[in-house]
């Protein structure tokens, strides 16, 4: 049993009054830790103290102490790598070889990257001719935003606020974390690795809590923080950013995703099967990037459907650390009941079950876990609600389509533009069509794939912003001219 305190300064706190809150594992709905829940006290101390070393040793140290001191945050998530993998292992249910081969090391991999980018990155300059003759000069200089607030969602916990912290950090910001209720241990365990390498208190801080009326809405109201990074659902963007409205304060959003797999006929076909089964099920279908609407071109429809049936069919359920297990739970009982509303709801609107559908029958203590099948639907129509919903569970609809123009029409019906995935062997159409496709990123031939130069981020109602390379500065730096006259 994990007691989890708020990282306030440098200093593990426990929240004032002592409220604090239970965290079930996923697995078997057992408790696994006791969480201190932070009110406005405790996002005051955070908020005093990100603001005080803006002021103190973070803010005097040079671009190269600072990312110096961010190889050493990587390093030494590193050398503790496998207590990062248990922890959100614990948090998450997810299998061992998701967390060891992704989650994990892209949370350290985000401390280099953007170190080696504000340190690589060069600024603007304009010479400007002036009626004198004698002209001025013009140049960019970036400063830090001030303090971050970086509100984060559950599904990959780790590998998602490093994502966000790493950039802030590297620009000279400093953080207030606040990670989902659902997934408290990784952003506490970074605290100890930030004291352990000699971050200045303060820099980093992680208060814990839930949405309204808790620790994610007093951080996004307090006018201490002078942006907020968000990943959530887009319902909760909305909240966030009438918050942050309040005081005029900029916003980065990664937000919900209903995206489209589109398989053309000529793909390599065991690739997109393996492609679509994991952009459909990969981490219990709770990524954003994820695929739940798959358009199969007619001539494969129905030899795609069954090779993406037998897969979806050989999953092996179990404990992350259990030998060959592929699949883990939902995260929580709640979401769990969400998703089987959803899949219920497919059979009320006639959907033609392929396979999935229910709860899997496990043996013990997994019974009490958040576990459903991974489910395939057919023959629903373009408006049913599992087809235009962000269901965010194990689950797609596949539906045969015709042409390149049906299909593009069809993934760009929706509210949502996060992501897509095309496979096909025709290098014009590939390009054709992710020219044509509106969303913030398109994979040909591939799914998940991230070079984290690039720039991330969505359109529509998927987000607003990009994140990634230097992208990740024009939202953590204030970009400041300075015009000299000669
Ligand atoms: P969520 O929006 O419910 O919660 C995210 C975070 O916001 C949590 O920490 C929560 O406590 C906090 N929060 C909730 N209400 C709040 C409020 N009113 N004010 C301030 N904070 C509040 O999302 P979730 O269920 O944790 O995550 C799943 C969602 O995240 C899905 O919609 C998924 O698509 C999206 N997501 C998007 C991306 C992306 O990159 N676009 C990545 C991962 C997840």
């Amino acid at each position: 049993m994990h007691q989890i305190e708020n990282f306030i300064n440098g200093e593990f706190t426990a929240a004032r009054g002592g409220k604090r809150f239970e965290k079930r594992s996923p697995l078997d709905g057992q408790v696994i830790a006791s969480v201190a829940e932070a009110g406005r006290a405790e996002i005051d101390a955070a908020v005093k103290a990100a603001r005080a070393a803006l002021q103190g040793e973070w803010g005097r140290l040079s671009i190269d102490q600072r990312t110096e001191l961010l190889y050493e945050v990587a390093n030494e998530i590193t050398r503790r790598f496998d207590d990062f993998v248990e922890a959100e292992m614990a948090d998450t249910g997810q299998p061992h070889h998701v967390m060891t081969h992704a989650f994990i090391p892209r949370g350290a991999a985000n401390f280099k990257v953007f170190a080696d980018v504000v340190k690589n990155v060069a600024s603007e300059s304009f010479q400007m001719a002036t009626p004198d003759g004698r002209g001025a000069l013009n140049y960019a200089i970036r400063s830090p935003k001030g303090v971050i607030g970086v509100i984060c969602p559950w599904n990959a916990p780790f590998l998602l606020m490093t994502w966000k912290v790493g950039p802030a950090l590297a620009c000279g910001n400093t953080v207030i974390v606040k990670p989902s209720e659902e997934t408290p241990l990784t952003a506490t365990l970074l605290g100890e690795v930030m004291n352990k390498v000699g971050v200045p208190k303060g820099v980093y801080n992680v208060i814990h809590g839930f949405g309204a009326g808790s620790a994610g809405e007093y951080l996004s109201l307090h006018q201490g923080v002078n942006a907020i990074t968000f990943t959530g659902e887009t319902r909760t963007g909305t909240a966030i950013m009438k918050a942050a409205a309040e005081g005029m304060r900029d916003v980065s959003f990664e937000l919900g995703g209903k995206n489209a797999g589109i398989v053309f006929a000529d793909c390599d076909f065991d690739a997109a099967v393996d492609g679509i089964f994991r952009s459909s099920f990969l981490n219990s279908g709770q990524v954003c990037l994820g695929t739940e609407r798959v358009y199969v071109e007619r001539p494969i429809f129905e030899k795609f459907v069954q090779a993406l049936k037998l897969k979806a069919e050989a999953v092996h359920y179990g404990r992350p650390e259990d030998h060959g297990v592929t699949y883990g739970p939902l995260i929580s009982l709640e979401h769990q009941r969400k998703v089987l509303s959803y899949y219920q709801q497919a059979v009320d609107e006639g959907a033609t079950v392929v396979t999935g559908g229910g709860v899997p029958k496990l043996p013990g203590d997994l019974k009490g876990g958040a576990w459903v099948q991974p489910t395939i639907w057919t023959g629903l129509a373009d408006d049913a609600t599992v087809v235009r919903e962000e269901i965010f569970g194990p689950c797609c609809h596949i539906r045969p389509f015709d042409t390149e123009d049906e299909v593009v029409n069809l993934a760009n019906d929706t509210q949502y533009g996060l992501s897509t995935t095309i496979w096909t062997q025709n290098l014009s159409r590939a390009h054709r069509v992710a020219a044509r496709v509106e969303v913030g990123i398109t994979w040909v031939n591939s799914w998940f794939l991230r070079d984290l130069r690039t720039p991330f981020g969505g359109s529509k109602q998927s987000g607003i912003g990009r994140e990634g390379g230097v992208h990740s500065l024009e939202f953590y730096t204030e970009t400041r001219n300075v015009c000299i006259k000669l």
